[in-house]
């Protein structure tokens, strides 16, 4: 592959983040990670530096690396395939950023850092897959429907027998066959029989389903909008969110898919509604959608009044929910991409203390880690040890029920827990009483 000269330039903002916000301040790539003092308070709630404690998997050293590189004493091109191991190794968890007194965001640090080395994480045929979402999602839409299609009729399960699913480009079939549920309604049909529109008469809302909502867990989507029901929710269901794209992807494509999400949320009543989403992730992200607009001010003023009306579904959960009548632990597993803490995180718990009193079990910050969607395809063995580690968290509280804050880690916590410890099962937030 022919090299490509890294480009981590603030004064190319349509590669690249030309300043980075966080709790701190604005500052460009290399203020951002110069701030980075070295102290080392980070290392410890890093969940890849506790499986293996060694400088370059911990925050600290990610930092020290994207400054070296950044101030011509490392070279990249002689180190590249140790770059792209600190960069594919992390999980985007932002456990560190929480840790750090000065909140540098290590997380973002590492997706510049991958863009600047054209680093691709998943497998070409994903990647290729997950990249129409931002590009034509009415195609990724016929295409994931055309794949469940085929996993319904036994397609996967004769590919797997035919070994096709051997071959590294598509040993992610495997995985995914596992990790989603064995039979998916449809969103439309779903939707149909409970008589919800899609765009009701007077929306009191914009809702946007995550991805994993709209086609592998319609129920949680059903679930969301009946939580929404006083305020009847304009469904977006064909539209991309960008996030997937800022991840993995190209962050121009990223930053179109935001830019049509501010311009339709615009359109309703002059952009006043709440912009609601079911996803952790998704809510972490679109609340920084003015740092994917820095260097364009007047689009920025456009994201920065969208990302006040984001809003995660918790904040639509009854103020004084009736007691739930379960009486085994319940255990709040907060994994989340970039950020683990805010007001998200604060109203989801208050809802579930709220809920289930006493026999809610906080899962403490370093005790698991569901990573994000897509790392299980890349860093199989990492992910299968994160895996066990959070099933022995679940089988030590004896907690019978896990409550996520995102389809996915639902998702991915019940891939692990029907493997280490199936007494346990998985919800989303929405689904949890
Ligand atoms: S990222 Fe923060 S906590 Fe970690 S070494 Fe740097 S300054 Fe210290
Ligand atoms: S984002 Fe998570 S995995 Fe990555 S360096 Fe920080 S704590 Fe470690």
């Amino acid at each position: 592959m022919p090299y490509k000269k890294p480009c981590l330039d603030p004064n190319s903002p349509k590669q690249h983040l030309s300043q980075i916000i966080s709790e701190m301040g604005t500052r460009d790539i290399y203020s951002s990670v110069s701030f980075c003092s070295r102290c080392g308070s980070c290392q410890q709630d890093c969940p890849l530096y506790r499986l293996d404690p060694q400088e370059t998997n911990s925050p600290r050293g990610r930092n020290q690396a994207l400054r070296l590189i950044l101030e011509g004493k490392l070279s990249e091109k002689t180190n590249r395939s140790l770059f792209a191991k600190m960069v594919e190794d992390c999980t985007l968890c932002g456990k560190c950023t929480r840790a750090c007194a000065g909140k540098i965001p290590t997380a973002e640090h590492m997706l510049e850092l991958q863009r600047a080395l054209h680093i691709k994480r998943l497998p070409f045929s994903l990647q290729t897959l997950l990249q129409q979402h931002a590009k034509h999602p009415s195609l990724f839409s016929c295409l994931v429907r055309t794949g469940l299609l085929l996993r319904r009729v036994g397609a996967i399960r004769i590919l797997e027998l035919m070994q096709f699913t051997r071959l590294p480009a598509f040993a992610w079939l495997r995985r995914a066959n596992k990790l989603l549920p064995k039979k998916i309604h449809s969103l439309n049909s779903l939707f149909r029989k409970a008589e919800i529109p899609f765009t009701p008469e007077k929306p009191g809302c914009i809702y946007l389903p995550s991805l994993e909502a709209v086609y592998f867990l319609p129920d949680l989507a059903l679930q969301t909008v009946r939580l929404l029901s006083k305020r009847p929710p304009l469904i977006l269901t064909q539209q991309a969110s960008g996030l997937f794209a800022y991840v993995y992807g190209d962050l121009r494509q990223s930053r179109y898919a935001v830019y049509q999400l501010i311009k339709r949320h615009a359109k309703e009543k002059k952009g006043t509604l709440p912009f609601v989403t079911d996803s952790i992730d998704l809510y972490n992200f679109l609340k920084k959608a003015p740092q994917l607009f820095t260097a364009w001010p007047r689009l920025q003023q456009k994201a920065n009044r969208f990302a006040q009306k984001v809003v995660f579904i918790a904040d639509f959960f009854p103020k004084k929910p009736a007691a739930s009548s379960k009486q085994l632990p319940v255990l709040l597993e907060k994994s989340a991409l970039f950020n683990q803490e805010g007001p998200a995180v604060l109203s989801s718990e208050k809802f579930l203390l709220t809920l289930f009193k006493k026999n809610l079990v906080q899962c403490f910050y370093t005790d698991a880690e569901i990573p994000a969607f897509g790392y299980g395809f890349t860093c199989h063995n990492k992910a299968e040890q994160l895996g066990l580690q959070t099933a022995q968290v679940v089988a030590r509280s004896q907690a019978k029920t896990v409550v996520t804050l995102s389809g996915l880690s639902a998702l991915e916590a019940n891939y692990v827990l029907r493997r280490f410890y199936p007494a346990a099962k998985a919800v989303h937030i929405v689904q949890a009483d």
